[in-house]
C-alpha cells in the first residue's frame, strides 16, 4: 500500500447517490472503513464493495438505533465471524438518546464480549458525552490482546485521552475536531502514532455539502500545519498507522 489518504469512518451507504460513492471511492482508490448503522445493512455493503481492494466494510449496530431493535444484536453476533472490522457502535448519552441509555449499554455489552471471544477485530467507537463509560467498558470486556478501538470523534477530555491510548487505542480525526482552539490542542497531545482520519460523511460538510471520502485531505492539511510537519509526511503517517492497526 502506498500512501493513500485515509477515511477510517464513513456511511458510505447513507448518500443519497450510494452507488456511485462507492465507484467514486474504488477510482480514487482511498482507504475507507465503511461503517454501517445496522447489522442488517452488512451484507449490501458487502456486495458494494466486494470490487474493491480499499474499501472495509464494518459490521455496525448503532447506539442511536439500538432503541428501535435490540433483536439486531442477535444478527449482529451471527454475522461477527465474517467481520474484521466493527462499527459503528458505542454509546450516546446526548438527551436525544439518553433514554435508551441502558439499553444501549446492553448491546455494547454484548457487542464487545462477542469481539473478545472472536479476537482480533478493529472497532469504531461513538461515545458522544460519554466517553468515560465507553473506556470502562472497553477497559472491563475487550482487553487489549482480544482486538483494537478506533475512537471515532473523540470529544473527550486529556485524561481520558490518556486512558484511551494506555487501552491502545486509535483515534480517527474528522474536520469537525480541528475547529475550535480546544479541540485542536486535545487532537496535537495525541501520540502521532495513534493518529487516522475520517470523514463521518455524508453527517459532515465540507464547502456546503455532504463530505467525501476524499475531504480528508482538508484535514490532513491542517494536522500539517498543527504538527509543524508537511502535507505529504502527514498523509504517510496516516498511511502507516493504517498498516499498523491493521497487522
Ligand atoms: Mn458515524
Amino acid at each position: 500500500m502506498s500512501h493513500t489518504l485515509v477515511d477510517f469512518h464513513c456511511h458510505l451507504d447513507l448518500y443519497r447517490d450510494y452507488e456511485t460513492v462507492y465507484k467514486k471511492c474504488c477510482r480514487d482508490k482511498v482507504e475507507v472503513l465503511a461503517v454501517t448503522t445496522t447489522p442488517r445493512a452488512w451484507a449490501k455493503n458487502v456486495e458494494l464493495a466486494a470490487d474493491s481492494a480499499n474499501i472495509r466494510v464494518a459490521l455496525g449496530l448503532h447506539p442511536q438505533l439500538v432503541a428501535e431493535g435490540v433483536d439486531e444484536l442477535v444478527l449482529f453476533r451471527n454475522l461477527l465471524h465474517k467481520a474484521k472490522y466493527v462499527g459503528e457502535v458505542g454509546l450516546d448519552a446526548s438527551p436525544r438518546y439518553f433514554r435508551s441509555f441502558e439499553l444501549q449499554k446492553k448491546a455494547f455489552e454484548g457487542v464487545l464480549r462477542a469481539c473478545c471471544q472472536e479476537g482480533g477485530k478493529i472497532l469504531s467507537l461513538h461515545s458522544v458525552r460519554c466517553v468515560g463509560e465507553v473506556l470502562r467498558m472497553l477497559e472491563t470486556f475487550l482487553p487489549q490482546n482480544k482486538g483494537t478501538a478506533v475512537f471515532h470523534w473523540f470529544t473527550g477530555n486529556a485524561s481520558e485521552a490518556k486512558r484511551a491510548v494506555q487501552l491502545g487505542c486509535y483515534f480517527s480525526i474528522n474536520s469537525e475536531m480541528l475547529k475550535s482552539e480546544q479541540r485542536r490542542n486535545l487532537v496535537v497531545s495525541l501520540p502521532r502514532e495513534r493518529l487516522l482520519t475520517e470523514t463521518d460523511g455524508p453527517f459532515t460538510i465540507t464547502a456546503g455539502r455532504p463530505s467525501s471520502p476524499t475531504d480528508v485531505i482538508f484535514s490532513l492539511k491542517t494536522l500539517a500545519m498543527l504538527l509543524k510537519m508537511d502535507v505529504e509526511t502527514v498523509k504517510s503517517l496516516i498511511s502507516l498507522n493504517l498498516q499498523r492497526l491493521e497487522g
